[in-house]
């Protein structure tokens, strides 16, 4: 135990921090942060990736996920942040405090170090949000004091419910990708996928791109449960990927399939039926929108990204 001052926000002493791995690693929680598990190597490096870095483990955290960074995942962590508009910023908001209470009417707490749950870069612009969502009457906030806007107790209105409910916003902003992890396509998630998910306003999550202590099938299934729908590419036509899109569709995702133009031929007799995206290189696959059949892929106006924007 000693006064380490926070690797990722570089403003904070860290609450806790443990040596893990002979040194390699080590599990802080930060006042800011929240909880997460970061390498020797990129605790060097990963400043460069205030302040969104932040939110996205302030996020993993609501979902009780502890997030592992290290130096061969923080390019894609990198990538797969997204940048949000004031407005979606403000939705965020909202939609994280409420996954802090499930109950309509009991209160929430807020302090002035909250202001990432909004994407926020400082405290200032988190009360921006905070003004945002009080005069769209999506929820009311009683600060502990009038000079002390940015702590306080927030209740989240029958509007605000609403517009979480019907208006698509009590998404999570994942999406779970089922692919093949050879090497070969390690390129397709990471400049074709993922940048794709990423240009529609959400974050792509792949099971090997986010260490974890979980066995790994529950890591699955909690993620596919988690996410607001998925990509699954049958390229390799590898048998987990079908079953993670099976699990999805019976939970009630939209899957998206996609695969290589020269696998059509391989994708499995029972799920050739439902419309593939057919791509030729990363570059292709991020940019496509529709399908031969006219089904959305990677377009933010379209569903089912449209229901999201709200
Ligand atoms: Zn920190």
């Amino acid at each position: 135990m000693s006064l380490q001052i926070c690797y990722v926000c570089s403003k904070n002493t860290l609450k806790h921090v443990e040596t893990l791995d002979s040194g390699n690693r080590y599990q802080c929680e930060c006042p800011l942060c929240g909880k997460f598990t970061i390498g020797k190597i990129a605790a060097r490096n990963v400043k460069n990736m205030f302040p969104s870095i932040v939110s996205w483990i302030r996020e993993c955290n609501l979902r009780e996920n502890e997030p592992t960074i290290l130096s061969q995942t923080m390019s894609r962590i990198k990538a797969s942040l997204p940048s949000l508009s004031t407005a979606q910023k403000s939705m965020r908001l909202l939609k994280n405090f409420a996954m802090r209470s499930n109950v309509p009417g009991h209160p929430i707490n807020y302090t002035h170090l909250d202001y990432p749950l909004a994407w926020a870069r400082d405290t200032r612009e988190f009360e921006y949000h905070l003004r945002a969502l009080e005069s769209e009457g999506y929820a009311k906030f009683t600060p502990n004091s009038s000079r002390e806007r940015a702590n306080g107790q927030v209740e989240i209105l029958p509007k605000g419910w609403s517009i979480l409910e019907f208006g698509g916003s009590q998404r999570s902003g994942m999406v779970f990708v089922a692919m093949s992890f050879s090497e070969t396509l390690k390129h397709i998630f990471d400049d074709g996928i993922l940048l794709g998910i990423r240009d529609a306003g959400y974050i792509g999550q792949r099971v090997d791109s986010v260490r974890h202590v979980d066995r790994i099938d529950q890591k699955i299934i909690s993620d596919i449960r988690q996410s607001d729908f998925v990509v699954a590419d049958v390229t390799e036509n590898k048998a987990g990927v079908y079953f993670e899109a099976g699990y999805a569709l019976g939970k009630g995702k939209t899957v998206i399939w996609t695969v290589r133009k020269s696998d059509i031929a391989q994708v499995h007799f029972d799920t050739r039926q439902f419309a593939h995206i057919l791509w030729n290189d990363a570059h292709n696959l991020r940019r496509i929108q529709t399908s031969e059949r006219g089904h959305p892929v990677f377009d933010s106006s379209r569903e089912p990204f449209r229901r999201a924007n709200g």
